[in-house]
């Protein structure tokens, strides 16, 4: 097989063993790879009414046919598996360096279960898996454990994705960190890594699958770097990072302001100008990309360099809060990549705190401190208390559906789709949006169906995804749901979805590496499969149609700002989506004639036994 090594790696940690599972080129062609081939293998694996923290569950860590190839903005891998957070399927992705040393390690991926009976990591290198005790880095953050695993293997250009302390501690919004501060966030996979004492997963080695026309993958790898280039938001991202993107947010009402309730802000104290005017910063990138999204900024304290803060982690302490104060917000962001917790579910979980204090639903008594709108340094407090799990911090670390529910509130209240809180998009202000976070795989999603971008201009003319008005519902379902399978596939493939590229260029690429003969329709068909394989994961847990809602306060209509007035309406596009995805109305899942269309048969003989 040609693009793939065809194997991934099982380690089991219960018996601290490591055995290798052979890929088949169909399994490849079907599930391209990344958290696509992650959902096939959860699904095969984790048995109905598994407890995400049990040993049962396993975590895949996967690459796809792209990672470590001369391609650029390729250098991804997708963390899959039943989250900690939500109880449903989970996935996360992150970039950096790792994914490219994860592939160079000589598999597509590993999938782990079992429980070590002490703290332990997994070190690879080029085909060599080992299993190494990590008793004396249980407890340090996660800045410092790579630093002392690469020093103990003598490797600086070791990739070390690992847990800080809140993973151990198994805060259902733990996340998984690599590459000092790039995380793959969302879902609380620090925490699945914390139930099985598995503090980080080492990488080394240069271990590379041939290509089948590696003339053609150069070709089209100098073609690619420049369109990425001589792309305008490609070169905003380069100058000031995702947070390019704020104030643009917030002129179109698609940045929320206090706790979801608002859209109007003083933005132009925490855009990427205002970063760029008051620190010293400096660009990072995945390897072989030639934007640098990421930021660093140079001596925040004496002698202390900090990562980001991102678009998504600004908003959250920012504007969701009122805080202007930049300071606070690199404070809070650096807090959470250090104890390794997922900045936007940590930002929603503190903003619902400041709107129950002004409901009159928490107390000073209770929170220990004032949490007035505004106050950036309450911000850091009620971040602090959730790394230390201390008072308040302890309801705070459980995300905001746990925190309505334990204290009484309306459900519609809590931020959040499926349990995981919502991103710093706006569904009111672009109605395919609001369609993608009801249905997104993982709960609210703000990757899988970015739609502001179709109705910013991005259209996919092979799909007929085309902008319209970005304030009307009816219509939006079936293109939504497109693009929701389209950027789906970024993820499998692994591609960083800025990565400016037209579908015919993805099918080239696919087909150099592998030898295959992808057009546009047979990639869609695979974006679909992947929709509907993530869904029957959830399914399997308990997921239906009524899980597809936006709650409350991110729907009803806002009073001022650009889209005052205006909501999205739900059904009319939820209706649309369950057509072109063939899913049972009444219960929310797949029809077994749409599995086998897909050739899902092993879940629709699950689901529909004959
Ligand atoms: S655009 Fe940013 S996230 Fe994407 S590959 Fe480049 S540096 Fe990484």
């Amino acid at each position: 097989m040609q693009g793939y090594h065809g194997r991934f790696l099982e380690v089991d940690l219960n018996t601290k063993t490591t055995t290798d599972f052979p890929l088949s080129e169909d399994f490849c062609k079907d599930y391209i790879g990344g958290a696509t081939m992650a959902a096939a293998l959860v699904f095969d694996r984790v048995k109905a009414g598994t407890d995400p923290l049990a040993p049962e569950n396993a975590m895949v860590m996967a690459t796809g046919p792209f990672t470590g190839t001369s391609l650029p903005m390729v250098s991804r891998y997708a963390i899959g598996g039943l989250s900690p957070l939500t109880g449903f399927w989970g996935e996360a992705t992150s970039g950096g360096v790792f994914p490219f040393r994860l592939k160079g390690a000589g598999w597509d991926g590993i999938i782990i279960t079992g429980k070590a009976a002490s703290p332990v990591y997994l070190y690879l290198n080029n085909g060599q898996a080992e299993i190494r005790d990590a008793g004396h880095l249980w407890g340090k953050d996660s800045y410092e454990t790579q630093k002392l695993i690469k020093e103990e293997r003598g490797n600086d250009k070791a990739g070390v994705a690992c847990i800080g302390p809140a993973g151990e501690n198994l805060i259902r919004y733990a996340c998984v960190i690599n590459d000092r501060g790039r995380a793959a966030g969302r879902c609380g996979f620090g925490a699945l890594m914390g139930s099985k004492n598995l503090k980080a997963v080492v990488a080394a080695g240069n271990t590379r699958p041939e290509s089948a026309d590696a003339g053609k993958v150069s070709e089209l790898a100098k073609q690619a770097v420049k369109d990425i280039k001589g792309n305008l938001v490609s070169v905003a991202l380069s100058e000031y990072g995702t947070l390019m993107y704020m104030d643009m947010g917030m002129v179109l009402g698609d940045t929320p302001a206090k706790y979801f309730t608002s859209n109007v802000f003083p933005v132009s104290e925490v855009t990427g100008q205002a970063l760029r005017q008051n620190y010293t910063v400096a660009n990072y990138a995945c390897r072989g990309c030639p934007i640098g999204c990421g930021r660093e900024l140079k001596n925040f304290k004496p002698d202390l360099d900090i990562d980001g803060p991102e678009y998504e982690t600004t908003v959250g302490f920012g504007p969701l809060c009122l805080n202007t104060d930049f300071d606070t917000i690199i404070e809070a962001n650096h807090i959470c990549n250090c104890h390794g917790i997922d900045t936007i579910s940590a930002g929603v979980s503190v903003a619902y705190a400041f709107y129950l204090y002004e409901q009159g639903v928490l107390t000073k008594d209770q929170v220990g401190i004032e949490l007035n709108w505004g106050d950036g340094r309450a911000v850091v407090a009620l971040v602090e208390k959730i790394v230390g799990q201390e008072g308040i911090g302890v309801l705070l670390s459980k995300g905001v559906l746990a925190m309505a529910r334990e204290l009484g509130r309306d459900e519609g209240e809590a931020a959040q789709v499926k349990g995981l809180e919502m991103p710093m998009h706006e569904g009111r202000a672009f109605h395919g949006l609001a369609v993608s976070y009801a249905t997104g795989p993982r709960g609210a999603c703000h990757l899988k169906g970015p739609y502001y971008d179709v109705d910013l201009g991005n259209m996919v003319l092979e799909y007929m995804i085309l902008p319209s008005d970005r304030l009307v519902s009816a219509g939006k379902g079936e293109p939504a749901a497109k693009f929701q399978s389209f950027k789906d596939l970024f993820d499998a493939l692994t591609l960083c979805k800025f990565a400016p590229l037209q579908v015919p260029q993805l099918c080239d690429m696919l087909n150099a590496l592998t030898g295959w003969n992808f057009g546009p329709e047979e990639l869609l068909a695979a974006g679909d499969r992947s929709i509907n394989i993530k869904r029957a994961v959830s399914n399997r847990f308990g997921l239906t149609r009524d899980h597809d809602i936006l709650p409350k306060i991110c729907l009803d209509a806002l009073d001022e700002g650009t889209t005052a007035g205006v909501a999205p309406d739900m059904e009319v596009m939820l209706r649309e989506y369950y057509q072109y995805r063939g899913w049972d109305w009444a219960t929310g899942r797949p029809t077994r004639d749409k599995l086998v269309e897909l050739g899902l048969n092993q879940v629709a003989e699950d689901f529909y036994p004959q």
